[in-house]
């Protein structure tokens, strides 16, 4: 058995037995970990830790060469809690959708140190008080690009013009439709009736302006850092909100907790 020190930034924790915890751990070199931490909760704090979601430790674990996904973790030392996004409900619900994301879109052990690095961008952003909900954006769409689940939207997924306005998002076709491509396209889906229609239906796209389709081209491509002081015009910033909101929704088998909550409290 080897052991391996990494960087690790807890995605979720659950209670093991009397004094144990399983632990998700996304960490850099090897993407999600799954951990057993023995005795952590017997109360005599030899862990320098106690593994809240979303913070940053360095951890000890040695890895099974034979017998599944579930490592033994030695050592935990705290490297930070964030305290600045716990302290606001808010931030702390955001930082909670991040990992949960993480959790149900990265496979176990696929090492992705981009992805690692993003995450703890973003968690620093929102740390400096920064608008919650642009944190949101600019993780989901740097995070589905990682992950290769960015479509193209410079021009319509039918007949290739450039930037198309209006344009129209579809989840499904995994790109964007021109106007005429569009109504051909609701038509011969069977539907009638005029563009309000193809907004509320499932299958044709959501109406997305130019500056939308700008902005996701542009964050899609730049640095992380680069955005943080974008300009983005509120309805640019709602069209965003609904158009990532579907791709999170199409890409999960399950709503997430994080998500429902966000609803419940209001700050979606
Ligand atoms: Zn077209």
């Amino acid at each position: 058995m080897a052991a391996t020190k990494t960087l690790a930034l807890v995605l979720a924790k659950q209670d093991y037995r009397d004094t144990s915890l399983l632990v998700d751990f996304y960490t850099r070199e090897h993407g999600k970990v799954k951990g057993i931490v023995k005795g952590i909760r017997d109360g005599h704090q030899r862990y320098g830790s106690t593994l809240e979601p979303f913070s940053l430790n360095e951890i000890l674990f040695y890895k099974r060469k034979r017998g599944g996904d579930l490592h033994q973790v030695t050592q935990v030392e705290l490297v930070d809690l964030f305290p600045a996004v716990r302290e606001d409900l808010e931030r702390l619900s955001y930082a909670s959708y991040f990992i949960e994301l993480i959790d149900e879109l990265t496979e176990t052990e696929e090492a992705d140190p981009e992805i690692f690095e993003l995450v703890i961008a973003l968690l620093e952003f929102l740390a400096t008080g920064a608008s919650a909900k642009r944190a949101a954006r600019i993780f989901e769409i740097k995070f589905f690009e990682l992950l290769g689940l960015m479509p193209e939207i410079r021009s319509c997924v039918i007949c290739r013009s450039e930037f198309p306005d209006p344009a129209f998002f579809s989840v499904r076709q995994g790109g964007i439709y021109c106007r005429p491509c569009a109504l051909k396209a609701q038509g011969a889906m069977g539907r009638i009736g005029d563009e309000a229609a193809m907004v509320a239906s499932t299958g044709v796209g959501i109406p997305v302006s130019r500056g939308t389709i700008n902005f996701l081209e542009h964050a899609r491509r730049s640095p992380v850092k680069d955005l943080y002081r974008v300009k983005v015009a509120q309805e640019v910033g709602a069209e965003l909100e609904k158009v990532l909101r579907r791709f999170v929704d199409f890409h999960l088998q399950r709503k997430l907790n994080s998500l429902i909550f966000l609803e419940k409290m209001g700050f979606d």
